[in-house]
């Protein structure tokens, strides 16, 4: 199929058409070509897709469920009995739901970990999305050392692989350093080398992880990260508040991919704030996320770059840190080079994951500054049409499915946290 946008306003202010052929953009420009659906770009401009690089997907389930209350309050006594619960069919139904407000506020790629994965990534290849998708690994429940079982590894890989299809990348997802053993970190950067597969990772949100970890190895997180042998470009950290400069200047010299996640680690009253200032001097790449609904409680990325470029610049007395370009780059083209996907750029060759904000909407007029009126001022709201893999995936806000989607997540959740002893979330 191909797919040719008219007239379409550009991010460096242009007006130029846009040419898809199959799931790549073949042409940017002044488009003579016929193609089989044409959109008139008039009034909208067209922006890469979004890319959340750290989701839970499936707990959209858990939006509204455990807010305002202490953490050991209300995750291991409410999220984690209800998570335990969970069956691969609500894992499927609460991705599904993740993946309709995905794209109907513009992102067209994830970064998940999450259980089930096989689920997850059929909701993805039913959806129209891209994403990469890994199993959460803990070494048990009870947190005992137990080695990572290469085939059982191996065979959700596979499960993934089948579930999900072209647009579903399987990865490894090593929860954090205080639920895997280095042992098993190291196992798990082994197996990452011998696949080629990324690993997904939470790296030094709260500072009891760094207490605990000193007094458990003598060595800050990132220090006994890197004796093991487990930092590289494969790597994507999540949340990495949490840290010295030394431990910035480690993660920059093997590359490894972060994930600043403002609005989580403010919910979630993790005290410190990502050091992107430092990180970007260093020449860490910093991609974007929103981490799970439970601690978000939505996944609008366009609301994540505005909460993080106000966070920098507050947190350092400082307007002119993380500016609005900046923090758009958080969410395309570092997330491109972070999951090695040709996405984030629209441009010749790329993959055709584009998305079209509506300019005749009161929050991007006037039009100043596209990208400071895309960063600051609107919100997932402005996205009109969302193309990705160069599939039209919603036109006119209009998505196939929607009200059969939000009906099967409402009764899913309702049947997940009926057996909460505290009577659910209301
Ligand atoms: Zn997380």
């Amino acid at each position: 199929m191909t797919v040719l946008i008219k007239n379409v306003l550009m991010l460096g202010l242009k007006r130029r058409d846009i040419y898809i052929e199959g799931n790549r953009i073949k042409k940017v420009g002044n488009v003579r070509e016929k193609a089989d659906f044409v959109i008139d770009g008039k009034d909208k401009a067209a922006l890469p897709g979004l890319v959340n690089m750290h989701t839970h997907a499936a707990m959209t389930l858990f939006r509204g469920f455990a807010d305002d209350m202490d953490f050991y309050e209300a995750w291991p006594k409410k999220v984690w009995p209800a998570e335990a619960r969970l069956t691969g069919k609500d894992v499927y139904a609460g991705t599904k739901l993740a993946c309709l407000e995905m794209i109907k506020t513009g992102t067209t790629c994830f970064n998940d970990m999450y259980f089930y994965p096989e689920y997850t990534a059929r909701a993805v290849k039913e959806m129209g999305l891209r994403a990469t998708v890994s199993e959460v690994y803990l070494d048990t429940k009870s947190l005992h050392v137990t080695p990572i079982e290469e085939k059982k590894t191996f065979r959700i890989i596979e499960k993934v692989k089948k579930a999900g299809g072209s647009r579903v990348i399987p990865a490894l997802g090593p929860h954090a350093i205080y639920t895997v053993s280095k042992e098993n970190l190291r196992r798990i950067k082994e197996y990452s080398d011998k696949k080629n597969l990324l690993m997904h990772f939470h790296l030094c949100e709260t500072r009891k992880e760094n207490e605990d970890c000193l007094k458990q190895h003598g060595k800050r997180p990132v220090e006994v990260l890197e004796e093991i042998g487990f930092l590289n470009s494969k790597l994507v950290a999540a949340h990495s508040v949490w840290l010295t400069k030394g431990e910035i200047g480690i993660l920059a010299k093997h590359k490894v991919n972060v994930v600043h996640t403002p609005t989580s680690n403010m919910k979630l009253a993790v005290g410190g704030v990502m050091p992107y200032e430092e990180m970007r001097k260093a020449g860490v790449n910093v991609t974007l996320g929103t981490d799970g609904c439970a601690s978000n409680n939505n996944l609008d990325m366009f609301e994540s770059m505005k909460i993080s470029a106000l966070l920098q610049k507050h947190h350092l007395w400082n307007q002119t840190i993380l500016p609005a370009r900046e923090a758009l780059e958080t969410a395309t083209t570092n997330a491109g080079k972070a999951l090695k996907i040709d996405i984030g750029i629209i441009g010749e060759g790329m993959l055709a994951d584009i998305i079209l904000a509506d300019l005749k909407t009161p929050a991007l007029t006037p039009n100043h500054n596209l990208i400071s009126n895309l960063v600051y001022s609107t919100n997932g709201s402005c996205v009109d049409t969302v193309i990705c893999d160069g599939k039209i995936l919603m036109q006119d806000r209009k998505i196939k499915g929607e009200e059969k989607i939000l009906k099967e997540a409402e009764k899913t959740a309702e049947k997940v946290m009926a057996k909460t002893p505290s009577g659910g979330g209301h």
